[in-house]
């Protein structure tokens, strides 16, 4: 199985296809946007500082983020084929990924970007929902996304929760951050011939199938 790392603007819906992959491939989903959402559920000393950076749209220091991923990709379930998902966001991150994957005997195989308008993203950032129980993403602006029942999980019954960093202000922040740092990962992994380009202005399952044909 292909380990993966997605590129993509804020809200692109990289957790929904890393879901898709979950059902259907096994791959285990390694999220560093989860990560750190994690320890600040915590309410450890780093969770509180880590809150105020991520609630401004800014990136968490390299060193704070590259520890806990590599703890996770240290775990052995990672060896059954991983996708990464916002890691890495900036050239920095790429070269010390590629360090960290071999000190720890993995291959990075493709490097998927999901590429839309950032209007489109944006739309996308203001509608989206999770279920704070299960963690199913929703997007109400979205007719194949959207949950049965206004506002509530179609799985578990509870009502559905929005983020604190997808308002338009804090999307503005992040898809500038996007484009300055982490835009660049598109050269870097084509010098690297392992860049595949996947036109993602359509439904989940058009991007679904077109991942499909390179993994
Ligand atoms: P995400 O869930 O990937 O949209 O990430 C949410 C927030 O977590 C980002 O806006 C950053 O503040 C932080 N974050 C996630 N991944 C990274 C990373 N690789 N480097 C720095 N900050 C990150």
């Amino acid at each position: 199985m292909k380990n993966i790392i997605f590129i993509a603007p804020p809200a692109a819906g990289k957790g929904t296809q890393s879901d898709l992959l979950v059902k259907k491939y096994n791959y285990v989903h390694i999220s560093t946007g989860d990560l750190l959402r994690s320890e600040v559920a915590s309410g450890s000393d780093l969770g509180n500082e880590l809150s105020d950076i991520m609630k401004s749209g800014a990136l968490v220091s390299d060193e704070i983020v590259t520890e806990l991923l590599r703890k996770r990709l240290d775990q052995d379930d990672a060896r059954r084929g991983f996708i990464l998902d916002g890691y890495p966001r900036n050239v920095n991150q790429a070269k010390v990924l590629d360090e960290l994957a071999k000190s720890l005997g993995i291959t990075l195989d493709v490097a998927i970007y999901l590429d839309m308008p950032e209007e489109t993203a944006m739309h996308r950032a203001l509608g989206r929902l999770t279920c704070p129980q299960c963690g199913k993403g929703y997007n109400k602006y979205e007719s194949v996304m959207k949950p049965i029942k206004d506002n509530i999980c179609d799985d578990c019954g509870v009502e559905l929760q929005g983020r604190s960093d997808d308002n338009e202000e804090t999307f503005k922040v992040r898809f500038n951050t996007y484009v300055e740092n982490t835009k660049p990962l598109l050269e870097y992994y084509d010098n690297k011939s392992i860049l595949k380009t996947i036109d993602n202005s359509g439904t989940p399952s058009d991007t679904f199938n077109s991942i499909e044909s390179v993994i």
